[in-house]
């Protein structure tokens, strides 16, 4: 999947795309409220890039009943950081953090180094499940649901993605509300709706995940080149979503 510098288009002057953008909107938005009465508690796990700050303004802009949380990996970029506190601010919200456990990265970091992640396929799953796995399994702890912002064009099971599935991993229904959504939908959402977005995709950073773990893509790679670049396509994922059992490989934030 090639992509263009997305952030930098005006797409805006396309109003049919915007009309057409603004209609799906209310859809989802709509999808938002149903999942918040059928299925409470429910909760959006927010992994901060373009998607997941789309379902943010639909969920805080509308006072939707939905918990928001985030993992603090302790490895993220200075830059999601920052958009943490900027999206805190621009919806007088505060978001949910979920910490990794101390002993779980002491015990990776005593048996694997630091930096270990970059030495093997098994070190870096380590990492990924003490700092991301085992904290969404808190979060996710109790709920009925939850709420990702996957799309099928991110998914090399695409044809597998539905809106609402069953995790069975996780023992709940999961619900990705963007599923249909191209990338370009959702850059002229959060233009024409001035959402706050980390300012690493100004940068050629298409998907964002830990610092150490991420690096901007050059023009024609595809979009999950950044992530894990050091590792073969095969291995590149994290444990965090499943479709039926299989890995979903996805190319936005903390979620891969
Ligand atoms: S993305 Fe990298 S730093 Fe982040 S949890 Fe996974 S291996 Fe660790």
């Amino acid at each position: 999947m090639q992509r263009e510098n997305l952030p930098a288009i005006a797409d805006l002057a396309d109003l049919e795309l915007v009309a057409a953008v603004a209609a799906k909107a209310v859809g989802v938005k709509q999808l938002l409220r149903d999942v918040a009465r059928d299925y409470a508690p429910v909760v959006f796990a927010n992994s901060l890039g373009a998607e997941d700050m789309v379902l943010t303004d639909m969920i805080w802009g509308e006072g939707t009943e939905i918990g928001i949380f985030s993992l603090d990996t302790g490895r993220l970029p200075a830059e999601t950081c920052e958009l943490m506190a900027r999206a805190e601010r621009h919806y007088d919200r505060r978001l949910e953090v979920f910490a990794p456990r101390h002993e779980a990265v002491q015990s990776f970091v005593a048996g694997f180094g630091i930096n270990g992640f970059y030495d093997s396929v098994e070190a870096r799953k380590a990492c990924c499940h003490a700092r991301k796995v085992e904290p969404l399994q808190r979060a996710l702890a109790g709920k009925q649901a939850w709420i990702t912002g996957l799309r099928a064009a991110q998914s090399q099971t695409r044809e597998k993605l539905k809106t609402v599935s069953f995790d069975s991993v996780n023992n709940l229904v999961k619900i990705s509300p963007l599923v249909d959504w191209s990338e370009r939908e959702i850059w002229v959402y959060l233009r024409a709706n001035q959402v706050p977005y980390n300012a690493l995709h100004n940068r050629n950073y298409p998907s964002i995940g830990c610092a150490p773990c991420t690096r901007a893509i050059q023009p024609g790679e595809d979009v999950r080149a950044g992530r894990w670049w050091w590792e073969t396509s095969e291995t590149k994922e994290c444990g965090l979503h499943l479709v039926d059992g299989r890995l979903q490989r996805v190319a936005q934030g903390v979620e891969a």
